[in-house]
C-alpha cells in the first residue's frame, strides 16, 4: 500500500478531497461532497477513471467525512493515509507559511474568521470533523495568504488611519497563495531561468481570480486585499468599486452593509454584468453566438486584468514572464487573446495557433517570436498542500 496525504479542501456547503500518493504526489482517489446542509446533500467519489455518487440525506460535513471514510475502507486505502493537510483560505499576519495544527493553530484560525466569515468557520468545520475520525494522524493547516506576506508595507498598506491596521488588522493580505506558490517555480522551471532571478506577473483566473507579482519566488503585491473582493472581475463578485458606492446604494435601495456586501460577492461580476452566468464558458459561447452582454462582460474582464497587469510590472521593475492559469487563465484562450492584445506595449504578443493548442491540460509557451515569454500552465495547489503537509509531518517524499 502506498503511503499516502489527504487533501480537505472545506467550504461552506462542501468538501472536495483529494488522496495523494507520497511519492508520486499524484492524486489516486479524489471527489466532492455537494449541497452539506440541505435536503439532496450528495457525495461523489472518482478512482480508477471511475466516479461514482452517493446521496447524504440532509448530511453535514461530518456526514461526509464519514461518507469518505466508508469508501475509503472499502478500497482498503484507508491504512495508507500518513497525514491530513488541509485548505485555509486566511491566515491573516500570524501565519507566514503552513503549520501542524494544534489546539494554538486553531484558535489562530478562528481569530482570522473576522476577516473570511465564509471560508475559515468551513474549514474549522472540516478540521474538527478529520481530528475526530483521525485522532493519530498529524494534520497540517496550508493557508492561501501566506504566500503574500513578504508584501512589503507600501505594498500591503490602505490608506486609512494607520491604527486600524494595528488594531483591527485592517490591510490588504491576498488570496491564492498556494496555487501561485506552485505555478513561480513551475514558471521558472519551464523557462530554463532561476527562480531568484526571474520576474513575473500571474494570473490565476478561476471563479476567483487574481493576478500577483512576485519577484525572484516572492509576491510583491497582488490584486486580493483584506477579503478575496478586491480586484478583478470574477464569476460573481466586483472586485474594485468605489468605496462609496456602500453609502450610495445603502441610500437608494435601503440595503444594510450585509446586503451591499452580498450584492457585490453573489450577484456581481461576470454573473451581474451579462445577466446570464457567472461562468465563462458559457459567456464565450454566447458572446460569440452574437450575445452583447456576454461580450461587454468579457471585455470588461479583460479590461481590468490588462490594466491589473501593466500595473503589477511596477513592484517588479521589469517583466520575463506572464503566466496564466486557473480554469479560466488553462483553457479560455478567447480572454489570454483579448487581454495580450491590450499588453503589446509591454512587449507581450501571442502565438494564435499555440495559444489555441494550450487548453485542456494543454500546457505551454504561448507568444510570438520576439515578445516576452508568455505561458499557461496547470496549477495544482493539491499537490503543494500534500507537500507541505509531509514536510510538517516528517514524512519522508
Ligand atoms: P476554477 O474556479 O479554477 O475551477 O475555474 C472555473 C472557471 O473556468 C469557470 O468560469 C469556467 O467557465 C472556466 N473554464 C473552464 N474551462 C473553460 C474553457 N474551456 N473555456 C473557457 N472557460 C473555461
Amino acid at each position: 500500500m502506498k503511503p499516502s496525504i489527504l487533501v480537505i479542501n472545506c467550504g461552506s456547503s462542501s468538501l472536495k478531497f483529494a488522496l495523494l500518493d507520497i511519492q508520486t504526489q499524484q492524486a489516486t482517489f479524489s471527489g466532492i461532497a455537494e449541497k452539506l446542509g440541505q435536503t439532496d446533500a450528495c457525495i461523489t467519489f472518482k478512482f480508477s477513471g471511475r466516479k461514482e455518487q452517493q446521496q447524504l440525506g440532509q448530511g453535514d460535513h461530518a456526514t461526509a467525512v464519514y461518507a469518505l471514510i466508508q469508501q475509503l475502507q472499502t478500497l482498503s486505502l484507508l491504512d495508507s493515509i500518513k497525514a491530513i493537510g488541509h485548505r485555509v483560505v486566511h491566515g491573516g499576519e500570524h501565519f507566514k507559511q503552513s503549520a501542524l495544527i494544534d489546539d494554538y493553530v486553531i484558535a489562530e484560525i478562528e481569530k482570522c474568521a473576522k476577516l473570511a466569515p465564509l471560508h475559515n468557520p468551513a474549514h474549522l468545520l472540516g478540521i474538527r470533523t478529520a481530528l475526530q475520525a483521525f485522532p493519530t494522524l498529524p494534520q497540517v493547516a496550508v493557508f492561501d495568504t501566506s504566500f503574500h506576506q513578504s508584501m512589503p508595507a507600501h505594498a500591503y498598506l490602505y490608506a486609512v488611519p494607520l491604527a486600524l491596521y494595528r488594531e483591527h488588522g485592517v490591510r490588504r493580505y491576498g488570496f491564492h497563495g498556494t496555487s501561485y506558490r506552485y505555478i513561480a517555480p513551475e514558471a521558472a522551471r519551464l523557462l530554463g531561468k532561476p527562480l531568484a532571478e526571474t520576474a513575473m506577473v500571474c494570473a490565476h483566473l478561476g471563479n476567483g481570480a487574481s493576478v500577483s507579482a512576485i519577484l525572484g519566488g516572492h509576491s510583491m503585491d497582488t490584486s486580493m486585499g483584506l477579503t478575496p473582493l478586491e480586484g478583478l472581475v470574477m464569476g460573481t463578485r466586483s472586485g474594485d468599486v468605489d468605496p462609496g458606492l456602500f453609502n450610495y446604494l445603502a441610500t437608494t435601495l435601503k440595503l444594510d452593509v450585509q446586503g451591499v456586501t452580498d450584492l457585490l460577492n453573489q450577484q456581481s461580476g461576470l454573473l451581474g454584468l451579462s445577466e446570464l452566468s457567472n461562468d465563462c464558458r458559457e459567456l464565450e459561447d454566447a458572446a460569440l453566438a452574437g450575445n452583447e452582454a456576454a461580450q461587454l462582460a468579457l471585455q470588461i474582464f479583460s479590461y481590468r486584468l490588462a490594466k491589473y497587469i501593466a500595473a503589477l510590472v511596477v513592484p517588479l521593475g521589469r517583466l520575463d514572464v506572464l503566466v496564466f492559469t486557473g480554469g479560466i487563465g488553462e483553457n479560455s484562450s478567447y480572454l489570454r487573446a483579448a487581454v495580450v492584445g491590450q499588453l503589446g506595449f509591454l512587449g507581450l504578443a501571442l502565438d494564435n495557433a499555440a495559444n489555441e493548442r494550450c487548453i485542456r491540460g494543454q500546457a505551454g509557451l504561448i507568444q510570438q517570436s520576439g515578445s516576452l515569454p508568455i505561458l499557461v500552465i496547470n496549477t495544482d495547489e493539491e499537490r503543494m498542500i500534500a507537500l507541505d503537509t509531509a514536510a510538517l509531518a516528517g514524512l519522508n517524499v
